[in-house]
């Protein structure tokens, strides 16, 4: 699942190639969409934003319409000169927006639609986002409040659920865990508020890091990604995708385990973070 900062990164890479310019060339598989396009054309349009919202992708077209998409697992966006060798197949291409300059595609995307600029704020699926962790502005003190609200469930489950904040995916989610030293299986409602506020505090931090990084302006999907300071590619992260490795804290050997319908994994240090009953 991207992250959010993925998500960022790459809407702020397609505001800066497309925002003010006028589509050239709209392309997709999808019926809905092409629907609309045949409708009221997006051809001629002016891109005015592009803009994350959680995993959303919104781009504003001007005449009201909005093209939300949401990556879930396996979508991105990359961003092409014309011409310009995509690399991904031509038959992954779900949306395809161009100018005269860019061509922007859509591979993979599972869920595309067009909203209407005013049917926005009413949206299902955004207005149910909790508080966005790259927001401009955020709610710290709601966000805790949605986490207790869920005192039930694993700590680690309710750091990827969208509505209670927005933006961790399953990379930062061991990430977070680990630099507060909780057990991603600890029940959320056993977890004191000092410790709720380090996850949301780190997580915050780590998915700004990333979006202030330096990244090479034709890469939407980078792949850089790092919450331990450290340049050594081999040395960024300090738990995710490292089982069987020494622990960069105690040494002691990092554990994976899967679980829920799509197998996620979690990585933890049973020393560095010990369940309740250790
Ligand atoms: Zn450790």
């Amino acid at each position: 699942m991207p992250e959010g900062d993925t998500i960022f990164r790459a809407a702020r890479t397609l505001h800066r190639a497309l925002s003010g310019h006028v589509v050239d060339r709209f392309e997709s598989v999808f019926p809905a969409l092409t629907r609309v396009h045949d409708d009221e054309p997006i051809t001629g349009r002016t891109i005015e934003r592009v803009t994350a919202a959680g995993k959303h992708m919104l781009m504003y077209f001007s005449g009201g319409h909005v093209l939300r998409t949401h990556m879930r697992m396996s979508g991105s966006w990359h961003i092409y000169r014309p011409g310009e060798t995509w690399q991904r197949a031509r038959r992954d291409m779900r949306v395809l927006v161009a100018t005269k300059e860019f061509e922007a595609v859509g591979f993979n995307i599972p869920v595309a639609e067009f909203v209407r600029m005013r049917d926005l704020a009413r949206h299902d699926e955004l207005r149910r986002l909790g508080p966005d962790l790259l927001g401009d502005t955020f709610d710290r003190t709601e966000t805790v409040r949605r986490m207790r609200e869920r005192g039930d469930a694993a700590i680690g489950d309710v750091l990827l659920n969208q509505r209670v904040m927005a933006g961790v995916g399953n990379v930062y989610k061991s990430e977070v865990l680990f630099a507060c030293g909780v057990n991603p299986f600890s029940r959320t409602g056993d977890l004191s508020d000092r410790q709720l506020e380090c996850l949301v505090d780190t997580a915050r931090r780590f998915l700004q890091a990333n979006v202030t990084e330096k990244l090479a302006p034709m890469t939407t999907y980078a792949g850089y990604r790092r919450t331990t300071r450290r340049d050594d590619p081999a040395e960024r992260l300090w738990v995710y995708g490292r089982a069987r490795k020494g622990c960069r804290r105690c040494g002691g050997a990092i554990q994976v385990k899967a679980s829920g319908s799509d197998a996620r994994l979690t990585y933890w240090c049973p020393t560095c973070q010990p369940s309740a009953g250790d």
